[in-house]
């Protein structure tokens, strides 16, 4: 009989069928199966479980829990919720995301180099009137966090012959990408930046990070893509920025609240697009592959994969 590994997670009854499903089609060595269906006794025999934003009390019917595999890719809600730090946390790290975000990046970089706010403000006013256009090369995109997504996202930018920077913790090289890291890299990765895409992790060190500090680092009229977590900018910073005409425009998928409350004055602001978190959902066949083939080395062999650094964040 296969060992049965349980599904924690505070999702709809759908997307637990969709995942159990998609996860048990390609396991080896287990089955996937509601935390809900395993006897006590078995409970404090677990090792490893498949999560996905699942309630904190999980944890503690689990005594001998060894690693858990999230099937998202942020872990900041994992970490928020007093996990054992002897657990290990293995996130979703699939390819597909990284470049389900890298078209996303792409596509919404060029909505704005191409000006489409404006376009779409002078529809409405029924004018007629042509903007000067520019040439990718032209533009600078800088993308802040140069981790499995940013890096990828980098790279189709410069496919597309944007000139790009890119920010992060260490030092980083990247074929045709001038790369900066740290504080001190942070302020002159800003003055060269006409498109901000923010692509970090949710931290102690980036909550708050776009600030009216920062803001005003950047030049006047650049733009801001933040497909990584909402508190990363701070909102009233930002709103003010946008009111004062230094930023020119915010194409925002994530917020501190979500979904972004209905008076929230992003809603109707003519300088932001407001998104409803969906720049690189989780592609469930490519993830449940990612998954179940961690658990299975992890029973046949003992190995746990790369997990988060936990006094990092990320
Ligand atoms: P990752 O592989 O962990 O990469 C994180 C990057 O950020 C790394 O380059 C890291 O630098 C850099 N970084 C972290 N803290 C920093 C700091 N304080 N200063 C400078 N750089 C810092 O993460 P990922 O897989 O690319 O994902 C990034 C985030 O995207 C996730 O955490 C998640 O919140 C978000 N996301 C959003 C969606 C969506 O649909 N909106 C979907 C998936 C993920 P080092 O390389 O030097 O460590």
């Amino acid at each position: 009989m296969q060992i049965k590994i349980p599904f924690a997670g505070q999702v709809s009854n759908e997307e637990q069928a969709e995942w159990l499903h998609a996860i048990n089609a390609v396991a080896k060595q287990f089955t996937l199966v509601p935390l809900s269906t395993i006897s006590a006794a078995s409970r404090k025999q677990t090792e490893v479980a498949v999560v996905a934003n699942p309630d904190p009390d999980t944890f503690n019917e689990l005594p001998q829990l060894k690693w858990i595999q999230s099937l998202w890719a942020g872990v900041e809600g994992l970490l928020g919720a007093k996990l054992n730090p002897d657990i290990a946390v293995v996130r979703l790290a699939d390819p597909q995301m990284a470049q389900t975000m890298a078209e996303a990046v792409l596509a919404w970089t060029l909505f704005l180099h191409r000006k489409m706010p404006q376009y779409t403000q002078q529809q409405s006013d029924g004018i007629w009137h042509q903007l000067t256009l520019t040439t990718p090369q032209q533009c600078n995109v800088s993308v802040f966090g140069l981790g499995k997504l940013g890096s990828a996202a980098a790279q189709r930018l410069r496919q597309n012959n944007f000139t790009v920077r890119g920010w992060s913790s260490s030092k980083k090289s990247i074929h045709g990408v001038e790369t900066f890291h740290g504080a001190g890299g942070f302020d002159e990765i800003l003055q060269h930046t006409n498109i901000a895409v923010i692509l970090l992790p949710m931290t102690s060190n980036t909550r708050a990070l776009f600030n009216t500090q920062s803001l005003s680092k950047l030049p006047v009229d650049a733009s801001i893509i933040n497909f990584a977590r909402g508190p990363i900018i701070v909102e009233s910073d930002l709103l003010a920025s946008l009111n004062s005409n230094h930023i020119k425009h915010a194409v925002l998928d994530v917020f501190d609240h979500e979904p972004l409350p209905a008076d929230h004055p992003f809603w109707q602001h003519p300088s932001v697009t407001v998104l409803p978190h969906i720049s690189a959902p989780t592609t469930v066949s490519t993830a449940a592959t990612i998954a179940s083939h961690n658990i299975d080395q992890y029973l046949c062999h003992g190995t746990i994969p790369q997990a988060i650094d936990r006094k990092r964040g990320y």
